[in-house]
C-alpha cells in the first residue's frame, strides 16, 4: 500500500480518516495541512484573554489581537480547545495540558478538540406559529436530519443530528446531517423543511436570529398562553370591552368566564367558544394548528365562535379578539341579531392591545450543541477514563466548551450541552467519518489531576502556549470563568492551596 503513496505526502492521524496530504495541501476536513513535510493544525489555538476581568463580547471577526502572552498583570488567560487538535487514536494525551496558578491554587486545564460521533443540536424557536407536529421529520436537501420535539412555553423545539442520522442511515444522510450541524453550531443560517406534503413548512434557523417561517421573519415570542394573557391584562380591558377572547392554539382565554374576569366582576356575555372547554374561560383545540392567529390556522377569529346565547347577550355588546402576541386583533359589536359586526378599534382599546405586543420578547433561535465525551477524549485526560467521569460528577473537575459554561447531564458518562453563542466564533469543525469536532476543556487542581491518574509528564506552563501562534478573544457576555473556585466542590469546604 505504501509503495503507491508519493513520498512527499504525509499521513494525518488526527482522526480515523487518516488522510494522505501532499505538501502545501490540506486534509479532507481542512483543519490539518502539510507545510514543508510537517503536519500542522490550520486554525490557531484560541485563548480567552482576561477571564473574570471583563464582560465584553467576543471579538466578532476573530482576528488575533496583540496579546503578548503576559500572564503576570492580572489578566488571567484561559486556553480553550478551539484550534488545539485531537487525541486520536486514543492513547495520546490531550494536545495541551496547561497549568497556571489561580488565586494561590495550582490548576491545570486539559484541552482537546473532541471528535463527537454522538452529538447533535437542540434548537429552540420562539414562535407560536405551527412549524410541524411533534415527531415530524426535519429535512435538509431531501435528507432526514432530525425531528420536532415537545413544544415548550412559547417555543417550538427541534432535535437535530445524533448518531442515528450521522451513521445509521445512508452516506448522504450522514454527510448532509453533519454539514447542517456544523453550520448551525458555527452560527450560520440553515434552511430546513419540516413535515411533508401539504404541511411542509420551511424554517430558516440561525443562532441568535429570528426564525424565518415560510419566508416570513418571526417578530415576537408570545407573552403567555391565551389564559395567562387574559389574567395579565384583564384590568386594562375592564370597562372598555364587555368580553375579550385571546386566541391561542393551545389555551384560548375568555375574559367573562375566566377567574380573572370573575374576580373583576365582569358579567357573563353568553359567548360560545368552539373547542374543548378545560376549565372556566380556558379552551383547548379551538382550531387546527397553523401560521394564523395565535398559532392556529385561522385568519378570521369569528370562526372559533358559536352563536351567542340570546338569554344573556345583548345588542351593542363590545367584543375584542386578539392573538397572544397582540399582532392580530379585531373589534366587534353585536347587532340586533346578536351577530358580531366588525368596527374600528376604539381608542381606549388600542393601548391595552399594544401593551401585549410590548410585553412580548423578540423571537429568536437558540442552538445548543449536545455531545457525549467518548473514550478517546477521556483517555486524553487520564489513563483511567472512568475516574474523570467520577471527578466531574464530584465537582472536582469543571467542564467547559470553548471556555463557555456547559451543562453536564446527570447519570453516566460526560454528556454536555452548551449554547453555541457563548463559544468563540468558528469553534466547530468536522471530520468526514462523519462527526463534529467540538472544543472541550477539563479544569481541576493539579493535586486532583495527579489523584485521578493524569498525564502529569505532559503538563506545561500556560506561558509556553504563546509560542503556538494563537488568536485571543474576550470573554463572552456571561463572563464565565472555568477557573473560578465557585465551580469546585473543594472551595466550599476547605481552605486551599
Ligand atoms: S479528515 Fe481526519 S485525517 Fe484527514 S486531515 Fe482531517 S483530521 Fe486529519
Amino acid at each position: 500500500m505504501n509503495e503507491e503513496v508519493k513520498p512527499e505526502k504525509i499521513r494525518c492521524d488526527a482522526c480515523p480518516v487518516m488522510c494522505y496530504i501532499a505538501d502545501g495541501k490540506s486534509g479532507a476536513c481542512d483543519r490539518y495541512a502539510n507545510h514543508d513535510g510537517a503536519l500542522v493544525r490550520l486554525d490557531p489555538l484560541t485563548i480567552i484573554h482576561g477571564t473574570s476581568q471583563k464582560l465584553v463580547p467576543f471579538m466578532k471577526d476573530g482576528e488575533p489581537s496583540d496579546w503578548d502572552g503576559d500572564i503576570v498583570k492580572g489578566e488571567r488567560p484561559f486556553v480553550t480547545a478551539v484550534g488545539a487538535g485531537t487525541t486520536y487514536p486514543d492513547y495520546k494525551p490531550a494536545p495541551f495540558i496547561v497549568s497556571q496558578e489561580v488565586d494561590g491554587v495550582d490548576m491545570v486545564t486539559i484541552v482537546t478538540e473532541g471528535i463527537f460521533s454522538y452529538c447533535g443540536v437542540k434548537v429552540k424557536i420562539d414562535t407560536d406559529r405551527h412549524i410541524g407536529h411533534e415527531r415530524d421529520v426535519v429535512w435538509v436537501k431531501g435528507e432526514p436530519i432530525g425531528h420536532v420535539m415537545t413544544s415548550e412555553y412559547g417555543s417550538k423545539m427541534l432535535s437535530l443530528g445524533g448518531v442515528e442520522h450521522l451513521t445509521g442511515g445512508t452516506k448522504k444522510e450522514g454527510r448532509v446531517t453533519c454539514d447542517a450541524l456544523l453550520r448551525l453550531c458555527n452560527r450560520e443560517a440553515v434552511e430546513v423543511g419540516i413535515g411533508e406534503g401539504d404541511h411542509l413548512t420551511t424554517v430558516v434557523i440561525e443562532a441568535g436570529k429570528p426564525p424565518i417561517i415560510n419566508g416570513a421573519p418571526e417578530r415576537l415570542m408570545r407573552v403567555g398562553c391565551g389564559s395567562a394573557t387574559i389574567g395579565m391584562f384583564a384590568k386594562q380591558w375592564q370597562g372598555h370591552a364587555d368580553d375579550v377572547v385571546v386566541v391561542d392554539d393551545h389555551i384560548t382565554g375568555v375574559l367573562s368566564e375566566h377567574e380573572a374576569g370573575k374576580q373583576l366582576d365582569v358579567p357573563p356575555t353568553g359567548i360560545k367558544l368552539l373547542g374543548r372547554r378545560s376549565t372556566p374561560g380556558r379552551y383547548f383545540q379551538v382550531a387546527q394548528p397553523g401560521t394564523g392567529w395565535g398559532g392556529t390556522d385561522i385568519d378570521d377569529p369569528l370562526k372559533i365562535l358559536g352563536p351567542f346565547n340570546p338569554k344573556v347577550a345583548w345588542e351593542g355588546l363590545r367584543l375584542l379578539m386578539v392573538s397572544t402576541t397582540g399582532e392580530q386583533f379585531a373589534y366587534y359589536e353585536l347587532d340586533a341579531e346578536l351577530s358580531p359586526q366588525p368596527l374600528p378599534m376604539p381608542e381606549t382599546l388600542v393601548k391595552p392591545t399594544e401593551l401585549i405586543a410590548e410585553n412580548c420578547e423578540p423571537s429568536t433561535c437558540s442552538v445548543l450543541f449536545m455531545g457525549g465525551a467518548g473514550g478517546s477524549l477521556r483517555a486524553g485526560v487520564t489513563e483511567n477514563p472512568v475516574r474523570l467521569t467520577k471527578s466531574v460528577k464530584e465537582s472536582l473537575t469543571h467542564v467547559s466548551c470553548g471556555g463557555a459554561e456547559s451543562y453536564v447531564w446527570p447519570g453516566g458518562g460526560i454528556t454536555v450541552m452548551v449554547d453555541v453563542l457563548d463559544m468563540p466564533t468558528g469553534s466547530f469543525g468536522y471530520v468526514p467519518t462523519p462527526a463534529l469536532v467540538a472544543p472541550i476543556e477539563f479544569s481541576l487542581r493539579v493535586s486532583d489531576y495527579q489523584t485521578l491518574g493524569g498525564h502529569m509528564d505532559e503538563i506545561r506552563s500556560i506561558a509556553s502556549t504563546k509560542e503556538e501562534g494563537m488568536r485571543t478573544v474576550n470573554p463572552n457576555a456571561h463572563g464565565h470563568d472555568p477557573m473560578s473556585r465557585d465551580n469546585y466542590r473543594w472551595s466550599k469546604n476547605e481552605s486551599t492551596k
